[in-house]
């Protein structure tokens, strides 16, 4: 079996064209909702929906295995492995009244409830729903994906298709297709690339009408300089790059890609945009990295809730973070007070101490990055989160000055300094026994205090004290 005819027309970038025909369905059958893989709360992240199509009735627990199977074989894959418990599954059954999808090449056709179709634009393999060039009303086949996902799902991310046919094919429009043939594991992996990263084929051979672009995984620039994944190309690489077997496992600039021989340049030798049962290349595994972190920010949760507060004591306040958490590697952390780092405090967990700061307004940051040698490009700061703490701190600090007697007997003093619980001015003969003279507040930071009548004292003294 040849696998790169197999596999060629799979992954033809779908037409946006074809969104033209936009109109909502009026009616359709309720789906139901499974839960496949949890990880975390839905708002928290990348949700995969995986719906069945060609499935009859008796069929759920068929679809369900099957569409467990993707789920797990698409998450068992670099660079989806790593990041895992980023992700959520659920699928969405819809009972088709007969089993498998179109063959109209061959004359066959079936009664689904999507009405997929192999044979799609004349490739045999592409296996598409309406709208397509057999049917293009939305309505009959994206248009109920997109009411069922409004009405069972909204917060998804990734959506999948599970045609019950064993035929070859698949395609990656927005819906990601891929039937139930022995190799859909890779359809999907491929098609993945497509749906979740907007990476393109890097076929080298021809289709007409198809019309390539700068995508982050082909280019028709050459000058060294400017190529986007240069940061990938060791130094001494030739550019463009000779396709020759001691280049294999090199990025450079390797003349093929988007259907074209010649024009447009891959990163790699060969890639899961290029061939199945091959990894991604590093340009691509970086795209679909950022990818995951468009749709998910490394900071899972953080405490204090709220971020704007008042500290009152000298007592260490606790902060922390809670990174999400790759499969075999931790996110990393820095903390800053005033925006400087902090030494040593890149633990989830940080005390603050309100001393070190002093009174006043201040701020306190946790940095937190994914630290992966995965990925070199990230000009727009993805894979790190900063969360900011607004404290404002107002320990006490009370001072007695400018004591001074007065005419009558009388003696008075100034309390200064911050006690923003108030405080209570006492005074005692010996030390040891205190009594209050009043319970007051600073105003404009002090407070001016005169005792009168003092006769016959020999000594007194005076103190303020402030609640803790
Ligand atoms: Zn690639």
């Amino acid at each position: 079996m040849n696998l790169s005819r197999q596999i060629r027309w799979v992954g033809f970038g779908l037409v946006a064209a074809w969104l033209a025909f936009a109109l909502p369905a009026r009616t359709l059958a309720q789906g139901t909702l499974f839960t496949v893989l949890t990880n975390g709360p839905w708002a928290k992240r990348i949700n995969i929906v995986v719906f069945a199509e060609g499935y009859t009735s008796g069929q759920t627990n068929l679809f369900l295995t099957d569409a467990t199977n993707a789920v797990n074989n698409l998450l068992a894959q670099p660079p989806f492995q790593e990041y895992k418990s980023y992700f959520n599954a659920y699928a969405i059954f819809v009972a088709s009244a007969q089993t498998g999808a179109d063959h109209p090449i061959a004359g066959t056709f079936k009664n689904t409830y999507f009405n997929s179709s192999f044979d799609s634009y004349g490739i045999s393999q592409l296996l598409t729903i309406p709208p397509n060039d057999f049917d293009g009303t939305y309505a009959n086949g994206q248009g109920k994906v997109d009411n069922l996902l409004l009405n069972l799902f909204p917060a998804n991310d990734l959506v999948m298709m599970v045609v019950n046919d064993h035929e070859y094919g698949g395609s990656g429009g927005n819906t990601l297709i891929t039937s139930v043939n022995l190799f859909a594991p890779e359809i999907i992996v491929h098609e993945s690339g497509h749906t979740f990263g907007a990476l393109t084929d890097e076929y080298t051979n021809a289709y007409a009408g198809y019309v390539p672009a700068e995508k982050p995984n082909a280019t028709a620039i050459t000058s060294s300089n400017s190529i986007k994944w240069k940061d990938w190309i060791p130094g001494g690489t030739l550019i463009p790059t000779p396709d020759v077997s001691s280049n294999d496992t090199r990025v450079g600039l390797f003349q093929g890609a988007q259907y074209n021989s010649t024009g447009w340049y891959r990163p790699k030798h060969n890639c899961k945009m290029k061939e199945l049962f091959i990894p991604f290349c590093e340009v691509c595994a970086e795209q679909l990295i950022r990818s995951i972190y468009t749709q998910l920010r490394p900071i899972d949760a953080f405490a204090p809730a709220a971020t704007n507060s008042g500290i009152y004591s000298t007592q260490a306040v606790a902060f922390s973070v809670t990174p999400l958490q790759p499969l075999t590697h931790n996110l990393a952390v820095q903390w800053f007070t005033n925006s400087v780092a902090v030494p040593g405090a890149t633990n989830f967990n940080f005390n603050l101490p309100p001393k070190s700061l002093g009174n006043g307004s201040h701020n306190l940051k946790a940095v937190v990055s994914d630290p992966t040698a995965l990925v070199k490009n990230d000009p727009l700061k993805l894979l790190k989160q900063t969360n900011v703490w607004n404290v404002t701190v107002s320990l006490n600090e009370l001072s007695l000055i400018s004591a001074q007697y007065l005419a009558g007997s009388r003696f008075r003093l100034t309390v200064t300094g911050s006690a923003p619980q108030g405080f209570v001015l006492q005074s005692s003969t010996n030390l040891l026994n205190w009594s209050p003279l009043t319970t007051n507040t600073l105003s404009g930071g002090k407070f001016d205090y005169t005792n009168s009548g003092l006769t016959n004292i020999a000594r007194r003294f005076y103190r303020a004290v402030s609640p803790p």
